[in-house]
């Protein structure tokens, strides 16, 4: 069983990184702003009492923020680990994780803030199948729709100029306290993000002392 946090300023890929990481060892990618993304567009409840924080850049209450983490973990749908990304976001859910979860360790993608800047507002999102693009790196074959499954691309509504600043304001301010928390612990391993996600995968692998990736 591995149960991983992985931490990392908005664009620094903690979404591909999750997702290469799960694919292969079978562990459960679970991120806390895509599942409140998933209730925004499905128009819950849930997603009616978030969207404005969301949009606007601003932290979700720590209330529900938990409410949502506890349910979903407590699916154990997650035989083989866990990586959970986005959150913890501040002490209080930090604190919170710790008492209820052990983890195995913590991945800090490092990004430098103008790298930060150019990657998330370049960023494009399948609304219908969660794929992520970047009009830099990674552009869709064809220009606004998603290779997999066709659906027009959207821009995420907090990858704004005004949201992005609002969103590094607070991680600097709660997120970053959170990994000296967990650096006490010496659960943290830090992760250049600037090359490729394949060799950043593979410096995560190292660190972790998993199997490289396949292929
Ligand atoms: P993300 O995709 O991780 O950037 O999350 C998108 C948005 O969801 C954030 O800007 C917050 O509004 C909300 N959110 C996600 N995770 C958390 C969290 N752990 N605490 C508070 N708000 C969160």
């Amino acid at each position: 069983m591995r149960k991983y946090v992985i931490m990392g300023v908005q664009g620094s890929g903690k979404g591909t990184q999750s997702e290469l990481l799960c694919n292969e060892l079978n562990l459960v990618h679970i991120s806390v702003g895509d599942i409140f993304r998933w209730n925004v567009q499905n128009h819950t409840k849930l997603g009616a009492q978030v969207r404005r924080i969301m949009n606007a850049g601003d932290l979700v209450g720590d209330d529900l923020v938990e409410s949502v983490v506890r349910e979903r973990l407590d699916r154990h749908d997650w035989n083989y680990g866990f990586v959970i990304d986005g959150f913890p976001r501040n002490g209080r859910q930090a604190e919170f994780f710790m008492e209820s979860y052990d983890i195995d360790g913590v991945i800090h993608l490092e990004l430098p803030e103008d790298e930060v800047r150019r990657r998330v507002l370049s960023r494009r999102l399948c609304p219908n199948c969660g794929m992520d693009y970047n009009l830099i790196a990674d552009r869709p074959k064809q220009e606004g729709r998603c290779d997999i499954c066709g659906h027009q691309l959207i821009t995420r509504e907090d990858d704004t100029p005004e949201a992005l600043e609002s969103r590094l304001a607070d991680y600097n301010e709660k997120t970053r306290p959170v990994l000296d928390l967990f650096r006490r612990k010496e659960f943290v391993h830090d992760i250049d993000a600037r090359p490729p996600a394949e060799k950043v995968q593979a410096a995560i692998r190292d660190a972790l002392h998993l199997p490289p990736p396949r292929g």
